[in-house]
């Protein structure tokens, strides 16, 4: 196999390295790069693991380069994970070294382990000797599930299905060298340090990343060069907000209307945030739809057409189909079934959980994601929701909580939506609405919720039950965590 990241090959040294990454005022050529992740990849050449302590910083980015180079497995650590939760993800991926800056404070769960300071180590002597690419089969990265449906579990993910993921974006969407990618996420899930900082780097091109989200720092960065933006649904609902109130004076339109790629991901984007977004800049978001285990499943091309609520088609080299309860195959898409995928994308297994790989993965091959949806007549995927948690058995229906979410936050008076089920003597399941109003001094009467979805769905789809948060359980992603509403 070629090189995972071919343009660190030969960077060292040169004086006239573009940019690679940059963090504010930090920035890294590629020749920079080269130098201290060759330097950091020697001293760690005979660890058996290394975590990665992934706060948003050049060092993260030199840690887990390093550590690829080295062909070591890195595991990206969440900084703000719970002690218990940090030991249990320790405990079970067992590196033998921990990476990180010189100022991190790091928890006492990672107490026993050695710690290695990415800088110091870094700055070495670059030694000359060529570091071997390690087999495609190999680890790269053990990367942890956002536990969003449970305790998280470790991704064992192989380079080759790093390397064709990334090569499947780049023929979706035209990524190339050129791209300055505008990046806001965390450096521990598969969407930031996966795509947002590998993706850049395996293409020869830069990211400059934002540190913290902030609606300034996207238009400033699509203004001066940058050309794809890479958010979560919580990022594209602030922006749509920004876009309404309009108090830039045009800016942020300018900076949206003019990116060469608007995407989004980890969660569903919702329609109305979709809209908003397209009215205000006469332009759509390219969705896409990936799961730590399996990397990148499907994507609107940046030459296809975004359809608010789909998630484009497969990607290159990925086949999905859509399956029933009882194993078989769905011929009629447009029914209700489960996402399963095939391809050179998919992770070899859960750390540790020989069961729960096992259980993963049907006979032929195909990985259960767990995930329901339809699909168009032209292939265009519609996610429906979780199976665990989203896909609501009521009155004899199957209904998905995510199209009562999207006619929730079409009501005017909805700033946020959750759907959930909940037993029910009489329906087996009751549909329960979940809202935090955009006024709490006077939010929308249950009734007239009701009435909304109903009218705007189908009765069968009306909410038995709204409940008044102030704001909804989320993660880091803005993932809502369903689990902490009981289901
Ligand atoms: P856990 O597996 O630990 O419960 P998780 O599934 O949230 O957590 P991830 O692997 O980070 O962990 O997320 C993958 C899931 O995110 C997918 O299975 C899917 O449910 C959801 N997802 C990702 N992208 C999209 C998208 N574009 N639209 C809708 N859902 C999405
Ligand atoms: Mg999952």
């Amino acid at each position: 196999m070629t090189s995972l990241l071919p343009a660190l090959r030969g960077a060292s040294g040169r004086t006239d390295s573009p940019e690679a990454v940059r963090f504010g005022e930090h920035v890294l050529t590629y020749a920079r790069l080269a130098d201290a992740s060759a330097s950091l990849a020697v001293r760690i050449a005979a660890a058996g693991r290394v975590a990665v302590w992934a706060t948003s910083t050049p060092e993260t980015v030199v840690a887990v380069v390093a550590a690829l180079r080295a062909g070591v497995p890195a595991v990206p650590l969440n900084p703000r994970t719970g002690e218990r939760e940090l030991a249990h993800i320790v405990a079970d991926s067992a590196p033998s070294v921990v990476l990180a800056g010189a100022d991190d404070v790091l928890p006492s769960a990672l107490g026993g382990l050695e710690r290695l300071d990415v800088e110091t180590a870094a700055a070495a002597p670059s030694p000359e000797a060529a570091l071997p690419e390690p087999s495609e089969d190999s680890p790269a990265l053990v990367v942890y599930t956002s536990g969003t449906t449970g305790p998280p579990k470790g991704a064992v993910l192989p380079r080759r299905a790093i390397a064709a993921s990334l090569d499947a974006l780049e023929d979706a969407w035209g990524w190339t060298g050129e791209d300055v990618l505008v990046h806001a996420l965390p450096l521990f899930h598969v969407h930031g340090l996966v795509l947002g900082v590998l993706g850049p780097l395996r293409r020869g091109g830069s990211l400059r990343h934002l540190g913290r989200f902030s609606v300034e720092g996207v238009a400033r960065e699509l203004l001066s060069g940058g050309t794809m933006l890479f958010g979560v649904p919580t990022m594209y609902h602030r922006l749509a907000g920004a876009l309404d109130g309009a108090a830039d004076g045009g800016n942020l339109t300018k900076a949206l209307a003019g990116a060469r790629l608007l995407v989004s991901g980890s969660a569903a984007l919702p329609v109305h945030d979709h809209e908003r977004i397209t009215a205000a800049t006469g332009r759509g978001v390219v969705e896409r739809y990936g799961m730590t285990e399996t990397l990148m499943n499907t994507g609107v091309r940046a030459d296809g057409a975004p359809r608010a609520g789909t998630v484009g088609p497969p990607l290159p080299g990925v086949e999905l189909r859509l399956v029933e309860e009882d194993g078989s195959v769905l011929q009629d898409t447009a029914s209700i079934g489960e996402i399963q995928v095939r391809g050179p994308n998919l992770f070899t297994g859960y750390l540790n959980r020989p069961d729960a790989t096992a259980a993963a993965f049907t006979e032929d091959g195909f990985f259960r994601t767990g995930d329901m949806a339809t699909v168009d007549p032209d292939g265009y995927v519609r996610i429906v929701g979780r199976k665990a948690t989203d896909l609501i058995k009521s009155g004899g229906y199957k209904i998905g909580a995510g199209e009562i979410e999207n006619a929730l936050l079409d009501h005017p008076g909805v700033r946020e939506a959750a759907v959930t089920g909940e037993p029910d003597a009489d329906l087996g399941e009751r549909i329960v609405a979940w809202v935090v109003p955009d006024d709490p001094a006077s939010p929308p009467g249950e009734r007239e919720l009701a009435d909304h979805v109903a009218g705007l769905l189908a009765p069968h789809k009306r909410p038995r039950v709204v409940r008044y948060l102030d704001a909804l359980p989320r993660n880091e992603l803005g993932k809502i965590m369903k689990r902490s509403l009981g289901v």
